[in-house]
């Protein structure tokens, strides 16, 4: 990949000693073994990291709680300020950042830059919120009482995160952490430490710029067993967590059992109901899109489309014959639409998928299979698939992290996809394909999609971040990103103030002396 500037990015990027092992990152006193990263896009080693040793936690827990003490009394506005610095930074280094993303991660180039430009729009939201984190004013039932809510910062927020957005999760978890006064730990995916490493340089010199503890962003660099120093860590009362629904299942009862909150994003196992008033021109590039884009290595990537029977031959038609036109190969190369997996056991995983889906009666609409010869050396590229198969099977119920496209039919009214919709365990991203104002508000409805995004007309992959993201059910009940999932991040106060010379009591409760 030299071909596409990948040393001068890193370079950019602060990854100096790459291939010698110390390339650590700012602040993050890593001593153990040695984690090499291979680029899934030619099989190339990266670079070298650093593993975190409990001693060298120890040094990170102790430089986060110091640093908390005087960040939390910096006022808010001037805690956004810093996240200014750090969006423009990042506008600086969209680029370089973007093609690592691309290269470590194998996400298409223009998918690399749009996570960068996903972290500086985070940031400017940001900025805006941390002069509006506002409590309220509570009518108290007490004569000369007044009763109001604050938000005070909640301390060191734990983050963990998955290796399909190596960076923007930590940034959409970051941004609003550092505007509420919190201090951040991060554990980035063991399968993209590079890219946590070069973060991690870009904050710590912001840090530095404005004479502030470095603590306030740290890394630790490891797999789960690194990711269980935050998980039963009592001085981390958050932990931001993103990944499968097991390494959910197993890190919210750790947290819950010593009293933290957690933060779920786990996996979904997204739909798509097209119906028969659905506009081809609309549904063919969301699906497509949503089902191949990122390799089908997103939380929100379509897995199935639930079609209604009248309109079933005429969108399989279209969506087969759309498939016969994706290119996939480097994803630096922009001509390509979709790149590799994220390592050979991705790989084998979406081919036992295709092989379960067989057996269980699926019938193959588009073959799948993995490259190889030239430009194929990493053994990590695929071939998007679609299966014709049925909601109940048990492939059908799981998520597979790779770009298989179950397609289903449903008959009779939009209730019967609705109840597809939602009978898998996740619930994380949905979307209906309608002309027919009924029946999208139904999907909409109490009564409608049970996921935490529910679209019209638009397909299930590729939030804004000015909503809150997250989903229900197995997605594990988080929220992050926009509207106010701030206050996730911070710990609530109810305060009652009596400034009257009487002491009544709530409820109208006599104590006479
Ligand atoms: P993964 O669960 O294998 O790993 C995610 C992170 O959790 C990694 O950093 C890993 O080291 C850590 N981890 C695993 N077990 C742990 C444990 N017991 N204690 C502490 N840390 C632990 O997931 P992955 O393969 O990196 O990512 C793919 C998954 O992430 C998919 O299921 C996808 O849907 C999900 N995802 C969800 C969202 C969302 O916002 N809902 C976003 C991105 C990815």
């Amino acid at each position: 990949a030299s071909q596409f500037g990948m040393q001068e990015a890193l370079q950019a990027l602060g990854i100096k000693e790459v291939n010698d092992g110390t390339s650590t990152g700012s602040n993050s006193f890593s001593s153990g073994e040695i984690i090499e990263s291979y680029s899934p896009v030619d099989g190339q080693l990266i670079g070298k990291v650093k593993t975190t040793t409990a001693a060298d936690y120890e040094k990170v827990m102790q430089s986060a709680t110091e640093a908390f003490k005087s960040f939390r009394a910096m006022p808010a506005p001037q805690r956004g300020e810093i996240v200014r610095q750090f969006g423009n930074k990042l506008r600086e280094l969209k680029e370089p950042l973007g093609k690592l993303v691309s290269y470590e991660m194998g996400k298409s180039l223009q998918e690399g830059y749009g996570e960068v430009q996903e972290m500086i729009d985070i940031c400017d939201f940001a900025v805006g919120l941390s002069r509006q984190l506002n409590g309220q004013v509570i009518p108290s039932e007490r004569p000369g009482h007044v009763m109001r809510e604050q938000w005070h910062p909640i301390g060191v927020v734990g983050i963990i995160s998955a290796f399909n957005f190596p960076v923007a999760v930590w940034a959409w978890n970051t941004a609003l952490a550092w505007i509420c006064g919190d201090v951040c730990v991060w554990k980035g995916s063991e399968k993209a430490p590079i890219c946590t490493i070069a973060c991690q340089n870009i904050i710590a010199d912001v840090l530095k710029a404005n004479n502030l503890p470095e603590g306030i962003s740290c890394i630790i660099n490891g797999d789960y067993k690194v990711g269980e120093m935050i998980t039963t860590d009592t001085r981390i009362p958050l932990v931001s967590a993103t990944g499968s629904t097991r390494m959910g299942r197993i890190v919210g009862a750790t947290v819950a059992q010593r009293f933290g909150k957690s933060l779920l994003e786990l996996g979904g196992n997204n739909a798509i109901i097209i119906t028969p008033t659905a506009d081809l021109k609309v549904v063919v590039p969301g699906a497509v899109f949503g089902a191949v884009g990122t390799a089908g290595q997103r939380c929100t990537s379509t897995r199935r489309l639930i079609i209604h029977e009248s309109v079933y031959d005429t969108v399989r038609d279209a969506i087969v014959g759309a498939y016969g036109q994706i290119k996939i190969g480097n994803p630096l190369d922009e001509k390509n639409h979709v790149g590799p997996l994220i390592d050979t056991d991705a790989v084998n995983t979406y081919l036992a998928a295709i092989e379960k889906a067989k057996a269980e009666g699926g019938k193959v609409l588009v073959e799948g299979g993995v490259l190889t010869g030239e430009g194929y050396e990493s053994g990590c590229y695929v071939k998007p698939a679609i299966i014709e198969a049925e909601n109940h099977f048990e492939i059908v119920q799981h998520e597979t992290f790779a770009p298989i496209l179950y397609l289903m039919k449903y008959e009779g009214e939009v209730e019967n996809a609705i109840e597809k919709q939602n009978g898998v365990a996740q619930g994380l991203s949905s979307a209906i394909m309608t002309n027919s104002m009924k029946e999208a508000e139904k999907f909409l409805s109490f009564a409608g999609s049970d996921c935490g995004i529910a679209n019209v007309n638009i397909g299930t992959s590729g939030a804004e971040i000015g909503g809150a993201f997250g989903g229900e059910k197995e997605t594990g009940g988080g929220r992050e990103s926009g509207s106010d999932a701030w206050k996730v991040y911070m710990r609530r106060q109810t305060n009652t103030v009596n400034y009257s010379d009487q002491l009544p009591l709530a409820q109208g409760i006599k104590f006479d002396l």
